[in-house]
């Protein structure tokens, strides 16, 4: 531990002191983690002082110190309403120990070119892109910059990386690039409003009381997926258990036995497209009967596909297998019965939660809350759309916002297509502002 380290104090029962450790590791923040039920560090100090204090608690270098908010609340959904109240003082707590850690949490100037919401894969293709082509460009990031690929284990998939690249590395790869083209990238900083305004177009409204203008947006904050929690799972992440659905993956399993855990329609499409190349499809599903959370044409294209088994009742208990999935443990949750399943790829649609930075209220979105985007927004009815000319391929129904990656609906849940996203936004802002 270097001497100016900051150090943490923590009891792991404490509201908030895991996210506050992924905070730190996932930025690359050198600090020093006291735990105060273990480490026998917190024997020397003042055990009615600690007492008194709401922990997880920083101390900082020059002696100050930064207590955890009274109720510490998760960020799951945008702040709004009484949702609001109660998340508000855990986002400017995290806002306020970035900014005392030293990170950037504060824009350097008051209008861009390009505001980019999200720094996972796609917000950081579009910063690189926008930024290299000359467009003054502000990343807002409210946790970490990589976003989900960046806590993947390995990323087998992505192209120029025969060997896979670690998360961590290709997130800080990424971050690093925008930078030296000239984005600039705050950090644990999340966007409280968004909305349009004459001449400017769009004005961001930071949790820290930060005000910024905008000539265009790319949104891409991502989507927050359910994990599934047995063990095994996280461990082969990317080595046959992936999250999401299966549009390319499928081909390399043709001939072999897979899986699918989930109910519901995303997971019966992955399963009628996987069985048009593996061997045999298992779905495992926690519920009842397909029929109670999956649209009745897919409940009939399931049952009638001679190669999808369906286990209802039934859960993941164990994923096993040496450096790749070869098995899997599953449940019957009523007779507590357990059976080893061969698979060599596991695909997880358990649900997940589209972030949507302030677009709530004036971005068209689908049932889900997923950003609609392009000429769907016009087969969603003319209301949706201001403009006589058809709106470009990622724009929203806002005309210079565009969506990219995991958010936007019909994007496919992939670091590459989120990446590739990124980019093409940019290429659009290029079109849109020559018009404006
Ligand atoms: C466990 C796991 C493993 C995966 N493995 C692979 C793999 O091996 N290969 C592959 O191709 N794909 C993989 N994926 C899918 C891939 O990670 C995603 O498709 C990809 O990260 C999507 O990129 P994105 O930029 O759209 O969103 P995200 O990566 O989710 O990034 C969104 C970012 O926006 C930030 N944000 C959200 N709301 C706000 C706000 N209001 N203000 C500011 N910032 C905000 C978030 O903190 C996040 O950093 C995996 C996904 C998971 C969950």
């Amino acid at each position: 531990v270097l001497p100016g380290t900051p150090t943490v104090l923590a009891r792991p029962s404490s509201p908030g002191a895991p996210q506050l450790h992924r905070f730190l590791t996932l930025n690359a923040v050198e600090h020093r983690w006291v735990d105060c039920d273990a480490d026998p560090l917190a024997g020397l100090l003042d055990a009615e002082q600690i007492g008194r204090l709401r922990l997880p608690a920083v101390v900082f270098p020059d002696g100050s110190l930064l207590e955890a908010p009274e109720h510490y609340v998760e960020v799951t959904k945008p702040p709004k309403g009484k949702h609001a109240e109660a998340v508000l003082p855990s986002l400017r707590w995290r806002t306020d120990l970035a900014e005392r850690l030293g990170l950037p949490t504060r824009p350097r100037d008051a209008r861009y070119d390009v505001v980019v919401a999200g720094g996972g894969p796609a917000g950081l293709a579009a910063a690189v892109s926008a930024a290299s082509e000359g467009l003054s460009t502000l990343v807002l990031e409210r946790f970490a910059p990589g976003g989900q690929a960046g806590t993947s284990a390995k990323i087998e998939n992505y192209l120029g990386f025969p060997r896979g690249v670690s998360g961590a590395e290709l997130a800080a790869s990424a971050h690093e690039q925008a930078l030296r083209f000239g984005a600039e990238i705050l950090v644990g900083v999340e966007v409280l409003h968004a909305h349009p305004a004459e001449g400017d177009r769009m004005v961001v409204e930071l949790v820290n009381g930060s005000v910024v203008a905008a000539r265009s947006g790319v949104l891409a904050p991502g989507v927050s997926y359910r994990r599934l929690e047995a063990p095994g799972v996280h461990e082969l992440l990317g080595a046959g258990v992936y999250y999401g659905s299966a549009p390319t993956e499928a081909l390399l399993y043709r001939g072999r036995e897979v899986a699918v855990v989930g109910g519901a329609n995303s997971a019966g499409q992955a399963a009628l497209h996987l069985a048009g190349y593996a061997r045999s499809v298992t779905m495992v599903v926690r519920g009842e009967a397909l029929a109670s959370t999956m649209s009745h044409y897919l409940v009939e294209r399931i049952e009638t596909a001679p190669n999808i088994a369906v286990r209802t009742g039934t859960e993941v208990v164990r994923a096993e297998g040496e450096r790749r999935l070869e098995r899997l443990v599953v449940r019957e949750r009523e007779t507590a019965e357990e059976s080893t399943l061969p698979a060599h790829a596991l695909f997880v649609l358990i649900g997940g939660e589209p972030h949507t930075a302030g677009a709530e209220g004036w971005l068209q979105r689908d049932a889900r809350g997923f950003l609609v985007t392009g000429p769907e927004l016009l087969r969603e009815g003319p209301a949706n759309w201001p403009l006589q000319r058809d709106p470009l391929l990622l724009e929203s129904s806002r005309p210079g916002v565009f969506i990219a990656g995991d958010v936007r609906r019909g994007s496919i849940k992939r670091v590459a297509s989120a990446v590739g996203e990124g980019s093409m936004a940019v290429q659009l802002i290029h079109q849109y502002l020559a018009e404006n």
